[in-house]
């Protein structure tokens, strides 16, 4: 079996006395995207730091492809590990044309061989024919993937991708993480992509890794941490979720709007509160309630209704662009989510908001 292209064992950074990350235990097999997502100090920055060797390990180990480069039996130079860099800011030479920057990192073949493989570096990110421009001659779209074509020249063991898009105007941010999630599997690489945006994780990664507090919370396809968040923070981080308080009652959980039906692994009397997104919740003009619509967001496509619970508690969710109802109608609230809904013991869920 093939060595993890890289491994973090029991890995802690810490500044001043704080972890930056703590305990960090991570394995990316050979080819496989780790899109690594937390709010902004989680530490997602430093665990790059770490594994490109800018930062040393005050605890634990990394190895990569099968020898450790920091922790443990010592220490290898960033520049011996074999590990490719891409940047928010692109760190392009400003000075030196486009296929001069691809070439900067490959070392002992002859010139012409080096402009060679740039070019065919350039040819696979679809910018053939711009090897003689200077960076400032190319838009923000361009230089990242000059940036990706650079850190990919010289067949890296690991890329990593810190914020690459952070610079980039929303439409052309869908488009280059299509493009470089397909760049990346065409060629097989192994890469860590650190981004705040969930929807980008989702998208670009085989696996999200979520941290807080420099903690790794959860570690799972984009499916499983989207529809079975481990806990309150994963599931108020991956995607707006609203929370239900509500009791383990034979056959599912009962709350203020009813029960909802579900198996949960919890003994009956446990007070828990259940994770909802917009597309769980449904509802329905009716005067006979208290609940009532408090306001209407319009999306285009659809719209998006806060509603406010007889207890005050507010959920959200989807209606369609063809209906507009008013804030004040009263409504029927009502869980239909047409799958089993996360759900944390109420303790937990405290706990962990913190
Ligand atoms: P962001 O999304 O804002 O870039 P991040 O998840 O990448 O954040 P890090 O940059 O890894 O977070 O920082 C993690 C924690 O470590 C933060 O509290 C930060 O202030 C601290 N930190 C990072 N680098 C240093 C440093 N060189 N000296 C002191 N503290 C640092």
């Amino acid at each position: 079996m093939k060595n993890p292209a890289v491994e973090f064992i029991n890995v802690t950074k810490q500044f001043n006395g704080d972890p930056a990350v703590y305990d960090l235990n991570l394995s990316l097999a050979p080819g496989e995207i780790l899109a690594l997502v937390g709010p902004s100090g989680c530490g997602k920055t430093t665990s790059l730091r770490l594994v490109a060797g800018f930062e040393q390990p005050d605890a634990g180990e990394i190895i990569l492809d099968g020898k450790t480069v920091a922790g443990g039996r010592g220490f290898v130079q960033p520049e011996n590990r074999g590990v490719g860099m891409v940047f928010q800011d692109y760190a392009l030479f400003p000075h030196i044309n486009v296929v001069e920057n691809v070439a900067f990192g490959l070392n002992g073949a002859s010139k012409t061989k080096r402009i060679e493989e740039a070019e065919s570096m350039l040819n696979l990110v679809g910018l053939s024919g711009y090897g003689q421009r200077l960076p400032h001659e190319l838009s923000g779209g361009e230089r990242q993937r000059v940036a990706l074509a650079r850190a990919l020249a010289p067949k890296p063991i690991l890329v990593l991708l810190d914020e690459p898009f952070s610079n980039l105007d929303a439409d052309l941010r869908l488009r280059m993480r299509e493009e470089v999630r397909v760049i990346l599997k065409g060629i097989g690489a192994t890469a860590i992509f650190v981004t705040h945006d969930q929807e980008e994780a989702l998208y670009i990664g085989d696996r999200l890794a979520v941290l807080h507090h420099g903690r790794l919370e959860q570690i799972g396809s984009p499916e499983e941490v989207f529809h079975q968040p481990v806990n309150h923070f994963v599931a108020e981080f991956m995607g707006g979720s609203d929370f239900l308080p509500g009791e383990v009652v034979s056959g599912g959980i009962q709350t203020e709007i009813g029960v909802v039906q579900q198996d949960v692994d919890l003994s009956v009397g446990t007070q828990v509160e259940l994770a909802l997104r917009a597309d769980d919740v449904s509802f329905s003009p009716d005067t006979k309630t208290n609940s009532l619509i408090l306001a209407r967001h319009f999306k285009g496509a659809l719209n998006v209704y806060r509603l406010r619970l007889p207890s005050g508690r507010l959920l959200h969710a989807y209606g369609p662009h063809t209906e507009t109802l008013r804030p004040g109608t009263p409504v029927q609230v009502n869980i239909e989510p047409g799958h089993e809904l996360a759900c944390f013991p109420l303790m937990e869920a405290l706990k962990n908001s913190k």
